[in-house]
């Protein structure tokens, strides 16, 4: 049996944290496969698990003056059927693996696994959604592109975990999110796109685009994102091709065994198009 603890509430995971090195497990839907091993072997843990399942704390989702908090076990499932999730987030959701996957993964563990693939990602960074980090000792927020900084890893420390995740509802003008995989359903992303615009007065007040699986990390532009604040419908119309050569050379798509970095490049370059054009169309229709 692998070396484990099942804590029974925040304080003991939190203590437990404190005291030793764990391997936190969520949902477990990345770790089973990360560590597993032959069958009828005990998976590949090198540290203690700690198992969170038992936290009541972790669980639920609040809306409180125009954000959503979402506990860190709080199931993909179960934020895809609350009324408030923002649509696009419940969009994402649905294209994530397959239900029964769904109803055990996390937020948190698609945040902390800290795949340059992962979809929640993405969308969460358009949202600008932001991220509860706790110890025994602290407890601060942060954004979630802050919390990711490279391939599997984020600034997380060992004592620390994610207790919630915080989005603000602001409901976009238009949003999409697209996902290129290989199959229609239960497909790692090739590359995907989130996209979120908010107009107030007739101009650009939010802008924001961030791709899925194009580099090492989740990424936003956020340099192009702010050149468009402030400026028309009619403007980003006519500047739209000029507009996708500046960001596509910003983000510069790379080569891994999924993809080629030319394909990931005119991907890239069709989503926002195509993003733009919808919005154009939707404002106008
Ligand atoms: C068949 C299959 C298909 C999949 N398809 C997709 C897909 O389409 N898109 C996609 O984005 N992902 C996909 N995934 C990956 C996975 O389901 C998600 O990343 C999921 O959100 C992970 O959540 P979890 O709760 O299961 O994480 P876990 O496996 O429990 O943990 C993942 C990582 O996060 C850490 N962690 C977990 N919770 C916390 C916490 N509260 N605080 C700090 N660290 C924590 C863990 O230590 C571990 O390093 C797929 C997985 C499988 C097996």
């Amino acid at each position: 049996m692998v070396e484990h603890v099942i804590a029974r509430s925040l304080d003991e995971a939190l203590d437990c944290l404190n005291q030793h090195e764990y391997t936190i497990l969520s949902g477990g839907t990345d770790h089973m496969v990360q560590k597993r091993s032959w069958a009828g072997t005990k998976p590949l843990f090198t540290k203690p698990v700690l198992f969170l399942h038992q936290v009541k704390e972790l669980y639920g989702i609040k809306v409180d003056s125009n954000v959503m908090e979402i506990g860190a076990m709080t199931s993909m499932t179960c934020i895809e059927e609350h009324p408030q999730t923002p649509t696009i987030l419940k969009e994402c959701i649905r294209q994530i693996a397959s239900p029964g996957i769904r109803n055990a993964a996390t937020l948190a563990g698609n945040i902390a696994n800290a795949s340059p693939a992962a979809d929640a990602v993405c969308v969460l960074i358009a949202l600008h959604a932001k991220v509860v980090i706790s110890s025994a000792n602290h407890t601060y927020e942060t954004f979630v592109e802050q919390v990711i900084t490279g391939p599997r890893k984020t600034i997380l420390k060992q004592n620390e975990m994610i207790t919630a995740i915080h989005i603000p509802l602001l409901v976009p003008t238009f949003h999409a999110f697209y996902k290129v995989g290989g199959r229609m359903a239960d497909a790692i992303s090739k590359i995907s796109l989130a996209g979120f615009i908010y107009i107030h007065n007739g101009k650009i007040a939010e802008f924001r685009l961030c791709f899925g699986a194009v580099g090492p990390k989740v990424i936003r532009n956020v340099e192009q994102d702010f050149a468009m604040l402030g400026k028309d419908i009619e403007y980003l119309a006519m500047e739209m091709d000029s507009y996708i050569d500046s960001y596509i050379e910003a983000i510069s798509p790379i080569d891994d065994q999924r993809s080629t970095k030319e394909y990931r490049q005119m991907v890239a370059k069709n989503l926002i198009k195509k993003f733009i054009l919808s919005f154009v169309e939707a404002t106008n229709g």
